[in-house]
């Protein structure tokens, strides 16, 4: 008997991943921060295999900022960052993960310090974000390139500028509703506690700049 495949609604499939994977909205930020040292990760890695390229530790950080006025929370990264077909691949796709990609293509042994596996930690955004948009320029391209979504919809690539690879993952933190309030993701003590909590073991500093009231 032919075997079939199983069918998957995505749009059902995200939702799902947004509103009950997780038992706390707090650790989407331990989510991009991984993504972002795994990044950091890559281009390290490549620079070892790579000899035109250097490492130069102090060109490699995250930043968090957050602009309490326009209540926007930017994570960035001087990463490998993603070309369009990655950020179409890599985020596009519920349950694709690029860093395990990365770690068989690269034949890394476990116990190395990349994180992903499970292509699902990026959608964790949504749980307090409308809108998520990723500026990306990917190592060794010229062009870098727009992602936004507004979560179960779909997503949109345009191209955009950027003058230097990496990453930068911005959310449109939601509005506080009856039950729940959004303001604590803009606040600085509240964001060092969630960074202390989850984060303190990333090899790569993480910067943190608050404005706004
Ligand atoms: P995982 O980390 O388990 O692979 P995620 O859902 O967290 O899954 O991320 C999906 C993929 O998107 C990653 O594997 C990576 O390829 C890509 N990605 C996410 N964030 C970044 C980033 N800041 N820089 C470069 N690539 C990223
Ligand atoms: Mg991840």
């Amino acid at each position: 008997m032919a075997k079939k495949e199983f069918k998957a609604e995505s749009k059902r499939l995200l939702e799902m991943m947004i509103n009950s994977i997780y038992s706390q909205k707090e650790i989407f930020l331990r989510e991009l921060i991984s993504n972002s040292s795994d990044a950091i990760d890559k281009i390290y890695y490549k620079t070892l295999t790579d000899d035109t390229l250097t490492f130069n530790k102090d060109d490699y950080y995250i930043r968090i900022e957050a602009d309490k006025d326009n209540r926007l929370l930017k994570i960035s990264d001087t990463g490998i960052g993603m070309t369009k077909e990655e950020l179409e691949n890599n985020l596009g796709t519920i349950a694709k993960s690029g860093s395990l990609a990365f770690k068989n293509e690269n034949e890394l042994k476990d116990g190395h310090d990349i994180i992903g596996q499970f292509g699902v930690g990026f959608y964790s955004a949504f749980m307090v974000a409308d809108v998520v948009t990723v500026i990306s320029k990917a190592l060794g391209s010229e062009e870098a390139y727009k992602w936004e979504s507004t979560g179960a919809d779909g997503y949109s690539i345009e191209p955009y500028e950027k003058d230097t690879v990496g990453t930068e993952i911005i959310l449109k933190i939601k509005e506080n509703t009856e039950d729940e309030s959004y303001d604590e993701y803009l606040d600085e003590y509240r964001l060092k506690s969630i960074v202390k909590k989850y984060s303190d073991f990333i090899r790569y500093p993480i910067k943190m700049e608050v404005t706004g009231s």
